[in-house]
């Protein structure tokens, strides 16, 4: 059989196209939900028939992360992609991590078309396109963003009149359909036999805005799962996983629960240190650049186990790991990261300061992630397992693993 290589890992070339969806922000509940209110038939008959079961994300539960994991197949220690924002330790500057030169390795997207796949890369959000697209157009293959679909070229994108083909003009950013579009297009390809190895990863705005049993949501679903049902028709292995899952954070009243942590250390230890939310990004309508991990920088090493057992002694804060542990357990890279990553519970959001942060942007409450309790994700693959496959999905199966699960079926 042929197959091949990309980051010390082996994918056989499959006999059939494959599409691998990375839909953002789906904790497994969405699906649970939509399914039992029938709004995903097909997703349904897939878990019947083929797979459904759980993974573990990279951690932060961020969708930069693991969508960086998922198209190399490796964890962030060796992609390098640790957040949005990282610290330069060099320069002392914030830097965010927008493009191909911040990750450490190669793409399996180039190396499966290399090897002669049409590939097709299909996200939402743009910042995605070119973060992870490098190197895909040159090889023959197709990459865009539903943001900014109308201004897809053959030569910079590998299809010009995308929306032509597609059916459909360009969707709002802030909305499902921003998402749905993603699905759409990528069927689209698929049936006019332009792609046989699609990437389609979706944007989180629906999830982080409802739970999952919203009205909005399940509409949705249901639009997703006919998606997936024109991939499912085209002849495609559809295999489903998320970047990362989705809790509240709010309080019983329904105010977002925040630990502002610079603001809290500069008022015990003086003003000597920094903290970075690598959750933020552009699309900050999504969460306010509020989520459950944060690091601190600190000027001083010799306070670290004092500021650490400070945090660490604060109600709400769950995990605090210095960078050599989080180097070991969360697989980080040790130069992307800050003399202590601080993570928070399951309805806890960590910040920098009061002033940083606008709140008012989270109407109707905040619903975020990037925490050990969005690290679990569903897995769901059109075709049942191969006893190789089932051994691994009873062990420690990562969200990185999908395009392995997806080849191997
Ligand atoms: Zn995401």
């Amino acid at each position: 059989m042929r197959s091949f290589e990309a980051n010390g890992r082996t994918y056989p070339l499959p006999s059939n196209p494959i599409a691998v969806i990375c839909l953002d922000g789906c904790a497994d509940e969405y699906l649970s939900t939509a399914i039992a209110c029938g709004k995903m038939p097909r997703l349904a008959a897939m878990a019947r028939e083929g797979y459904r079961g759980m993974v573990r994300g990279a951690l932060p539960s961020f969708t930069n992360v693991n969508n960086s994991s998922i198209v190399t197949g490796v964890a962030p220690r060796v992609h390098g992609i640790c957040g949005n924002f990282f610290l330069n330790p060099e320069t002392g500057e914030e830097v965010m991590m927008n493009g191909p030169e911040f990750r450490r390795c190669g793409t399996l997207l180039t190396a499966a078309a290399d090897a002669g796949r049409k590939v097709a890369f299909i996200t939402a959000k743009e910042k995605l396109r070119t973060v992870l697209g490098d190197g895909v157009v040159e090889r023959g293959g197709i990459v865009f963003s539903s943001e900014k679909v109308d201004e897809a070229k053959l030569a910079t994108h590998g299809i010009d009149d995308a929306t032509a083909i597609i059916g459909k003009p360009r969707p709002e950013i802030y909305s499902g359909d921003a998402s749905i579009y993603v699905l759409e297009a990528g069927a689209a390809l698929a049936e006019q036999g332009r792609a046989d190895f699609l990437y389609l990863s979706t944007t989180d705005f629906m999830q982080h805005k409802f739970g999952p049993q919203a009205p909005e949501i399940l509409d949705f679903h249901a639009k997703i799962d006919a998606a997936i049902g024109r991939l499912l028709d085209a002849g495609c292995v559809v295999a489903l996983t998320a970047d990362h899952g989705m809790n509240a954070k709010n309080d019983s009243a329904g105010n977002p629960k925040v630990i502002f942590v610079e603001w809290l250390l500069h008022g015990k230890f003086g003003k000597k240190l920094r903290v970075i939310c690598p959750i933020t990004d552009p699309y900050v309508v999504h969460h306010g650049a509020l989520g459950s991990l944060v690091m601190v920088h600190l000027e001083n090493p010799a306070i670290r186990s004092e500021v650490a057992e400070f945090l660490f002694a604060q109600s709400g804060i769950t995990e605090v790991l210095t960078r050599e542990q989080a180097v070991e357990k969360l697989e980080l890279a040790p130069d992307r990261i800050g003399d202590l990553v601080i993570l928070s519970g399951r309805d806890v959001v960590v910040g920098k300061s009061p002033e940083h942060h606008d709140l008012s942007v989270l109407k109707g409450g905040l619903r975020s992630h990037g925490g050990r309790y969005e690290e679990m994700v569903p897995l769901v693959i059109s075709k049942p397992l191969t006893p190789e496959l089932c051994r691994l999905a009873e062990g420690d199966p990562r969200n990185f693993d999908v395009f392995h699960f997806a080849c191997h079926v």
